[in-house]
């Protein structure tokens, strides 16, 4: 089939959260073939990838026929190389992440198969899930065993024991065995994390997620191993398997997190997956638990772990997509329906 219009939209988002790093500044792209299929994908990078896609990325896909993966793939080479001297990185590949994604939702829909059918053999049917946030006790009712809290580093002493209440309370409620992670946003340093090391020693904290900048890999290689059994996880900040090739050579991270809505795509998280299993390194993607990644994790060997952001259990939320798959016992299977199997919320675009 042919590609015949390319559209990428901002959202007219509702419920905006206070901090862009809660919102993530997602983009809507739709791609149309003349097969009389539409395609959906989820992007990055705002109203400037926007513009990325609608005036650069969608009239270089026009007239593309898209049969097959391996056309997917070819198209995105051509996007990534035609894109070069300003993308790579940010907002170029967010930008090329949100049509990679409607491209593989278009051929599902092409060839009425699930995206995770096209991605390769299937080899889980559930994905434990964990909800990412500070609501702690809702996330526990909601059915969640794992659970990760955010935890920002301001320069007071008092911040310590604010991780360790945090932590204790998490232990607490979801058992001594059940995983309990930290996202530090770039916030820790690195005596700040071997000092948290040392004072979450006893709550046996799963991993400290992203605690230095994507730009410091000796640093967060250093980290590994001293702190305990506690792992050094990011990487939600690089992008495409040319970055995660950086991070495998500086042997910086236990755990790689690639976004698949921000990395590139399906077509880039499979080449990161590469790289990953040629450095025996285990793949969780950032926000796994939304359908982009979820049909990735599934057949691919990202590992059993899949990211929720509920929220607070009273905040209004927007439902840009229909059919997101449910945290069930706290677990996620996405599925059968052909391409993601979610609609987007037509009154938001
Ligand atoms: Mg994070």
């Amino acid at each position: 089939m042919k590609i015949i219009d390319v559209k990428a939209v901002y959202p007219n988002y509702q419920h905006i959260p206070p901090s862009w790093r809660t919102h993530f500044w997602q983009i809507v792209v739709r791609v149309e073939s003349d097969a009389g299929v539409t395609g959906y994908g989820y992007g990055g990078g705002g109203v400037a990838a926007v513009d990325v896609v609608n005036r650069h990325l969608g009239e270089l896909l026009i007239g593309r026929e898209i049969n097959s993966v391996a056309d997917i793939a070819d198209a995105w080479g051509d996007l990534y190389s035609e894109s070069l001297p300003y993308g790579r990185k940010g907002i170029g590949v967010m930008a090329l992440s949100g049509v990679d994604l409607a491209l593989w939702d278009l051929l599902g829909k092409a060839e009425s198969m699930p995206v995770y059918q096209l991605v390769g053999q299937r080899n889980k049917d559930k994905v434990k899930a964990y909800a990412t946030g500070m609501d702690s006790e809702w996330y526990r009712e909601l059915g969640f065993t794992a659970h990760k809290f955010p935890h920002r580093w301001t320069g007071q002493e008092s911040d310590y024991d604010r991780a360790v209440t945090h932590a204790s309370r998490a232990r607490n409620l979801f058992g001594p065995d059940a995983m309990v992670m930290i996202d530090t946003y770039m916030s820790w340093t690195t005596d700040v994390t071997i000092e948290m090391g040392k004072r979450l020693a006893e709550l046996n904290i799963h991993w400290f997620e992203d605690i230095l900048t994507p730009d410091e890999l000796d640093g967060q290689a250093a980290l590994r191993g001293e702190v305990g059994d506690t792992l050094i996880a990011g990487g939600e900040h690089e992008f495409t398997h040319y970055g995660f090739q950086e991070i495998a050579r500086s042997e910086a991270l236990d755990l790689w997190q690639p976004d698949i809505t921000w990395c590139g795509g399906i077509t880039a998280g499979l080449r990161i997956l590469d790289v990953a299993r040629e450095a025996q390194t285990p793949v969780a993607p950032h926000r796994g638990g939304e359908v982009w990644g979820l049909h990735l994790i599934v057949s691919s060997d990202c590992i059993d772990l899949a990211e929720q952001n509920p929220g607070n259990r009273d905040a209004p939320k927007d439902a840009l997509w229909v059919g997101q798959t449910p945290v069930v016992d706290g677990y996620m299977e996405p599925s059968d329906e052909p391409g993601f199997g979610v609609q987007v919320n037509e009154a938001m675009l």
